[in-house]
């Protein structure tokens, strides 16, 4: 009789016989136990601002250590980081082989976070999910050195594993890429289990939770971002990053989005009572300032100079809050 385990790590619960490998290409039945390949062989890391990430509403104007692994569990069409989620992986059969990495001890992560003069690590680039055993032990190391934990996501954990990882990660940004028929047919995913963690963070104290919808013009209509907003605000949505699309990936030869589609679709986004709506990839002007949802006080002018929101957190925000009016701001300022 074959003896099979079972990986929680994402919606996909694969279930899997000694040697196999799940969807993601990256965790293994192996030696009677599943296994995370490429455990602690850190394939990018930089320092970015945390803006970048995007994240809008968590220490504007801050620098973060970012780090990946290799890997993901979609097969997204128009991945913006496919040399390390999609392709390369030296653990397909058949694939070419990549160079290994050394692995990174979670101590070592810290210390190199810790030089370069930040105290936040984001967990990014490629799909966090599916390495989330290293990433919970390095942020359990960020957390014991007083220091916060970010994740950029496609958001397509197990219940389990998202009741895992919720403790460990401080701030989320996840990328809600569009209806469940999208999913089904540029990334491989189905919608739900998004929306479910999407409900679950956004209800829990003291976790910021900011999406982002890369725009497809052409694929991507009024009626889908009408929907998508909706489903958002109901489950208690903050922050919205819609983005421009450019070629990419499989994708090369598809239109890039325009500035005025962009636009028609943050009118929309706007509507649903979402509170603060950002564009992304934009030149669009007014669409990376955060105004006071109550009094409409431009409290940061600008989230693409760090500098500037920095001096602008200073001067507009006290205690989480705006100073003309005292409305409570959704977000981690100070
Ligand atoms: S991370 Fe997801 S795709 Fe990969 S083995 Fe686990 S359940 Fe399957």
């Amino acid at each position: 009789m074959k003896t099979t385990l079972q990986c929680d790590f994402c919606w996909r619960l694969c279930t899997l016989e000694e040697g196999a490998l799940g969807v993601c290409g990256i965790r293994k039945h192996q030696d009677g136990e599943m296994r995370t390949l490429g455990y602690g062989e850190i394939v990018a890391s930089g320092v970015d601002p945390i803006e970048k990430k995007p994240l809008y509403h968590f220490f504007p104007g801050s620098q973060t250590f970012s780090i990946a692994l290799f890997g993901c569990n979609y097969t997204c069409s128009f991945c913006q980081n496919y040399h390390i989620s999609q392709i390369g992986s030296p653990y397909w059969p058949g694939r070419k082989d990549h160079q290994r990495q050394f692995p990174v001890t979670a101590e070592s992560v810290v210390d190199k976070m810790n030089r370069t003069g930040t105290n936040i690590l984001s967990y990014t680039y490629s799909e966090p999910v599916v390495w989330q055993d290293y990433m919970l032990a390095v942020a359990e190391q960020v957390h014991d050195h007083h220091g916060f934990n970010c994740m950029i996501t496609n958001g397509s954990f197990s219940k389990s594993s998202l009741q895992r990882v919720l403790p460990a990660i401080d701030a989320f940004n996840i990328d809600v890429k569009g209806n469940d028929a999208f999913y089904r047919s540029h990334c491989n995913g189905v919608l739900k289990p998004v929306l479910d963690a999407v409900e679950t963070i956004a209800a829990t104290p003291n976790k910021i939770l900011e999406i982002t919808t890369l725009l497809i013009e052409g694929i991507h209509t009024a009626a889908t971002v009408k929907t998508l907003a909706h489903q958002l605000a109901d489950r208690g949505v903050q922050v919205w990053h819609l983005s421009r699309f450019y070629p990419h990936y499989h994708m090369a030869d598809a239109q890039q989005t325009s500035e005025p589609f962009l636009k028609q679709m943050l009118e929309i986004a706007q509507d649903s009572g979402i509170p603060y709506i950002y564009a992304g990839n934009s030149r669009l002007e007014g669409w990376d300032t955060t105004r006071c949802p109550s009094c409409r006080l431009s409290i940061i002018t600008t989230h693409n100079n760090p500098i500037k929101a920095r001096k602008d957190v200073q001067m507009n925000i006290k205690d989480n809050r705006c100073k003309k009016c005292g409305f409570e701001l959704y977000g981690r300022f100070s």
